[in-house]
């Protein structure tokens, strides 16, 4: 609740329509869909706000049900005001994500646009805004529908096969006719499969780790990345022994920088101990790693999957030239834009495209692969084993949609969601 130009009331649900009609005290119910006029009244008759109400009639609304808008005067007193008046015509206060829950129940909405939408919510970056656009407007559910034309493929072959199962030379033509459908299908999931865990990075952020001995220069280089972006900094507080991190944003990604205790190899202080553990962790699992030390010096030794960006500091000290790493010096600025060219160049080699940014989603793909993988593997011999197990895949791209099973995970996704949404 707050003070604004308009505040806009939703409600859904059968009753939507009799209450508009009560608080219009008797005015005839609006044009469905049209931005109509009207001023509110009290169920004593008292006049309350005027505004534009909407009449959507079910089930072409948002939640399938019939919904009504009220666009009323944003102040606080008519937020206070009406919503014991909403309660006594019948109505509650939503559930958060509950507009939603319904448009998903009443089929107006996959699963996969469910998250979509949660993920525009929380997008801060245009990447992460077009990445949610793309699923929330159905381009995940359209791919799912593609896969799913695969095993329909499959399943027609096999389903001929069982109404004549006399025929001897069937086992081998039905191998041969179903397996490029299986083919085709298992390449498109794996592609998927290697597409998520880019698309993960783009919507949770990119962790990127600095890294390096004490002294190598490693919070100030941290702080002046923290002065190129102003949009987005957050830093955490914390002693030079351990971590801090900062969410930024480079070349439209969101970013989650981790500053490190330095790597040192034997340390007797214990909580420098812990530090430098926790150093390699985030060296370990970070997606990018910025490995530093001083120019002139060894660079550190890690051990990490992630890509490095090797970078020489104090490059001003007077030891760069005979260092073949890219030396810069934040103290006077020397190839300061180099290297930000290079880490934004890394950072978007790291977030691309890919629709199915979420781990529910990822894991239900990598299920429905695995067991294409697995028939693929055996021989095609028995067709009334196959198309059971054909059908085993496609329940798994229901749930990828939320058509089947979903009733334990809904509670989960929508307890995310705000209240009105
Ligand atoms: P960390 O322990 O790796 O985080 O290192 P710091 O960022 O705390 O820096 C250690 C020391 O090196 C500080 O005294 C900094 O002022 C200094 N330092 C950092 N960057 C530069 C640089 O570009 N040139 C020079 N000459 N000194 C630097």
């Amino acid at each position: 609740m707050g003070k604004a130009g308009i505040a806009v009331w939703r409600l859904s649900g059968p009753a939507s329509g009799e209450i508009l009609d009560r608080l219009s005290g008797g005015r005839p119910r609006p044009q469905a869909r049209r931005a109509t006029h009207r001023y509110l009244v009290t169920p004593e008759g008292a006049l309350l706000d005027d505004g534009l109400v909407l009449w959507f009639p079910g089930p072409a609304s948002a939640t399938g049900e019939d919904m009504v808008e009220l666009h009323l005067h944003g102040s606080l007193a008519v937020a206070r005001a009406l919503p014991p008046i909403l309660s006594n015509l019948g109505a509650r206060a939503a559930m958060p994500g509950e507009f939603t829950l319904r448009g998903f129940h009443h089929g107006k909405m996959s699963l996969l646009a469910v998250e979509g939408l949660a993920a525009l919510l929380d997008s801060e970056t245009e990447a992460q805004r077009r990445q949610a656009m793309r699923t929330l407007s159905g381009e995940g559910s359209a791919q799912v529908a593609r896969w799913r034309a695969h095993l329909l493929r499959a399943r027609a072959v096999l389903e001929s096969a069982i109404d004549f199962p006399d025929e001897e030379d069937i086992p081998a033509q039905i191998a041969e006719e179903v397996r490029p459908a299986l083919v085709a299908l298992y390449g498109e999931l794996q592609t998927a499969l290697a597409e998520a865990k880019d698309a993960r990075r783009l919507r949770e952020g990119i962790e990127v780790a600095i890294i390096g001995p004490p002294n190598a220069g490693k919070s100030t280089l941290l702080n002046a990345l923290l002065k190129e972006d102003r949009a987005l900094v957050s830093s955490l507080p914390g002693t030079t022994r351990d971590i801090v991190s900062a969410r930024l944003e480079i070349g439209g990604r969101v970013v989650e920088i981790l500053d490190t205790a330095g790597i040192r190899e034997a340390t007797t202080d214990d909580i420098e101990r812990a530090g430098v553990e926790r150093s390699r962790d985030a060296a370990a699992r970070a997606d990018l790693v910025i490995a530093c030390s001083p120019a002139g010096a060894p660079p550190p030794a890690i051990d990490t999957d992630a890509q490095i960006l090797a970078v020489a500091t104090k490059a001003d000290e007077g030891r760069a030239a005979s260092d073949p790493r890219l030396a810069i010096s934040v103290h006077s600025g020397a190839n300061w834009d180099r290297f930000l060219t290079a880490f934004t160049e890394a950072v978007l080699a790291l977030g691309g495209g890919g629709l199915f940014a979420y781990e529910r989603q990822r894991l239900l793909i990598g299920e429905a692969a695995t067991a294409v993988e697995r028939i693929l593997a055996a021989d095609l011999a028995d067709p009334e084993l196959l198309a059971e197990q054909v059908r085993a895949i496609g329940h798994t791209l229901d749930a990828l949609t939320g058509k089947i099973g979903t009733e334990d995970i809904l509670g989960e996704i929508f307890s995310a969601f705000c209240i009105g949404k």
